[in-house]
């Protein structure tokens, strides 16, 4: 299949926009655009009418404009951003950060010309009735017979509902995951996949092909609970290189660097402290595979345990690139509006995490360069 490239250097042999697929056009102002830019070229190129002609009286002018024409075209088709779709779907838990997280890397897309996030995978909006909770225990005998009046009552009048809206709602992310099927991934020229905050079984349709595609050039990214993601499906636990395994009370944490030098460091250096996050534990991670990019010296939650601790990582997977952080989980991490309510990190810290964001995708696509070579003895 050619690339945008080759279909651009192809059609400056020929007719310029009947080949450019027209939801090319939409994906966003940025896309816009670009387009707008490189059709109002191929128009003037390739279209001057002879209205257009008439204005032109001088004739340098005219030799100038089709010189420097000529010169911009082939720059602008080299300037193609990388195509990404971001995926921030749930089948369990959901996280409250994830609207913070969909406009941060709506940020990190507007400030990257050379990145593109061409589509969204969102939480379908249909809302399940969740069923009364049992109370807490202890519970005196007043709220249990409370809590068996209200499940009785659920299962006459609202069960039915809620069982038909769950159905509807995940027949709705299984059609929205068919973006995701390699035929899907190919057609669309996707550069990289990231599951920003996803959990659950998500239903891809193939999810060996999905693996198969990243093992043959892709990139994928994983932010925080993509480890609590398809825990139970080998393709992706061995692409991503492990499984979330629990967490405690949200604490401050002291980072430490695996690469310095890498994009995903973010010039941060050696140390990087955040006055709060809830930090993973995760386990089936094998440092034979991966270059550790942070992590913790000593268990998150009990200073005394000391170890390894793994935070974020980079690995080649065949001969894709696989970026994830476990950082993530606090709305204050994603945002860096300084008016945020409850912050505690702060809007420092928040820049640099999007800069350790931005810096690991940016190497995941390959536009800049780190190593992948495995450091399991750094501590
Ligand atoms: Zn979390």
């Amino acid at each position: 299949m050619p690339t945008l490239l080759e279909e651009v250097a192809d059609h400056s042999r020929g007719p310029l926009r009947t080949k450019v697929p027209a939801f090319l056009f939409f994906t966003s102002l940025k896309k816009i655009a670009t387009f707008s830019y490189r059709c109002n070229l191929s128009r003037q190129a390739f279209t001057l009418s002879s209205n257009f002609l008439t204005h032109m009286k001088n004739k340098s002018l005219l030799i100038l404009s089709a010189l420097a024409m000529m010169s911009v075209l082939p720059a602008a088709a080299a300037a193609e951003p990388k195509r990404m779709v971001v995926c921030t779907i749930t089948e369990g838990f959901r996280h409250s950060s994830i609207p913070q997280s969909e406009k941060a890397l709506q940020a990190i897309d507007e400030a990257s010309p050379n990145l593109e996030i061409v589509k969204w995978l969102r939480q379908p909006e249909i809302e399940v009735p969740v069923a009364p909770r049992p109370p807490k225990e202890p519970a005196d005998k007043a709220s249990q017979d409370k809590y068996q009046r209200a499940m009785q009552a659920w299962d006459r009048d609202v069960k039915p509902e809620a069982d038909r809206k769950k159905r509807e709602l995940h027949e709705a992310v299984k059609k929205s995951l068919l973006a995701l099927s390699p035929q899907a991934l190919r057609d669309n020229r996707i550069d990289a996949v990231i599951f920003s905050n996803t959990t659950g079984n998500l239903p891809l349709p193939d999810l060996q092909g999905f693996a198969d595609w990243v093992r043959s050039g892709g990139a994928f990214i994983g932010m925080h609970s993509a480890t609590d993601t398809l825990k139970g499906a080998l393709p992706y636990t061995e692409m991503i290189c492990g499984i979330f395994e629990g967490h405690r009370e949200q604490v401050p944490v002291k980072l430490h660097a695996g690469d310095k030098e890498h994009p995903a460091n973010a010039g941060i250096g050696a140390i990087w402290t955040l006055a709060q996050e809830e930090m993973y534990l995760i386990k089936q991670h094998d440092r034979n595979l991966v270059r550790s990019i942070w992590f913790m010296r000593h268990h998150p939650n009990d200073p005394k345990q000391e170890g390894f601790f793994p935070v974020a990582w980079v690995r080649k997977f065949g001969e894709g690139r696989v970026f994830y952080t476990s950082l993530g989980h606090r709305e204050d991490l994603w945002s860096t509006d300084p008016a945020l309510p409850d912050r505690i990190n702060s809007v420092e810290t928040a820049a640099q995490f999007r800069q350790h964001l931005t810096g690991g995708i940016r190497w995941a696509v390959g536009l800049e360069t780190g190593s992948s070579e495995p450091n399991p003895q750094t501590n």
